[in-house]
């Protein structure tokens, strides 16, 4: 990891700049939902930003029709990281079916014909060697729904 002072908000425009031929192949449209810039952490900024294009990929995957994915941006305490930088990325496509939950972060699980089954597990282990959190979340109308939590001070 090439850790240094970074900013989540700006990995995420960034991400999104890297991401955006894409976005408009798939008609899929990126919503940044932000009140203020996040507070820096240490950080990997380039494995921060495989993270964010690892779910950017899935959601334009399932969204083969168009849709919408929502990255909310918010500074917030966890419990057991302290105060933290957290992103929920949810999209509208058709969410993930309970009996592919369990098995969606196995590194070779994949539901698509030819889906490597990395993109998950990828992205799980990037936020773990960030001392964080990622899981997934229901929200109410939306399709897939993810949670990551970066804590601002990582403990030495
Ligand atoms: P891959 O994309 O190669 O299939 P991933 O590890 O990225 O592998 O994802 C694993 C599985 O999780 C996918 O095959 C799919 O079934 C499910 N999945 C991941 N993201 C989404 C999403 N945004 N919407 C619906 N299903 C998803
Ligand atoms: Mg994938």
């Amino acid at each position: 990891l090439r850790m240094q002072r970074t900013s989540l908000s700006e990995v995420v425009d960034l991400t999104l700049q890297l991401a955006q031929h894409r976005l408009e192949s798939y008609g899929v449209e990126a919503i940044v939902q932000r009140k203020l810039k996040l507070p820096s952490l240490v950080a990997d900024p380039d494995q921060l930003k495989e993270f964010l294009m690892n779910l950017i990929m899935n959601a334009c995957e399932a969204m083969v029709n168009g849709g919408k994915i929502f990255i909310r941006e918010e500074a917030a305490d966890v419990q057991g990281l302290g105060a933290c930088a957290c992103l929920r990325i949810c999209d509208t496509g058709p969410g993930i079916p309970e009996n592919v939950e369990e098995k969606a972060f196995e590194p070779f699980f994949s539901s698509k014909e030819e889906g490597t089954g990395l993109g998950l597990s990828i992205a799980k282990r990037i936020i773990m060697e960030h001392g964080g959190v990622f899981r997934l979340e229901h929200e109410e109308g939306m399709g897939a729904c993810f949670f990551a939590a970066l804590p601002l001070e990582e403990e030495e």
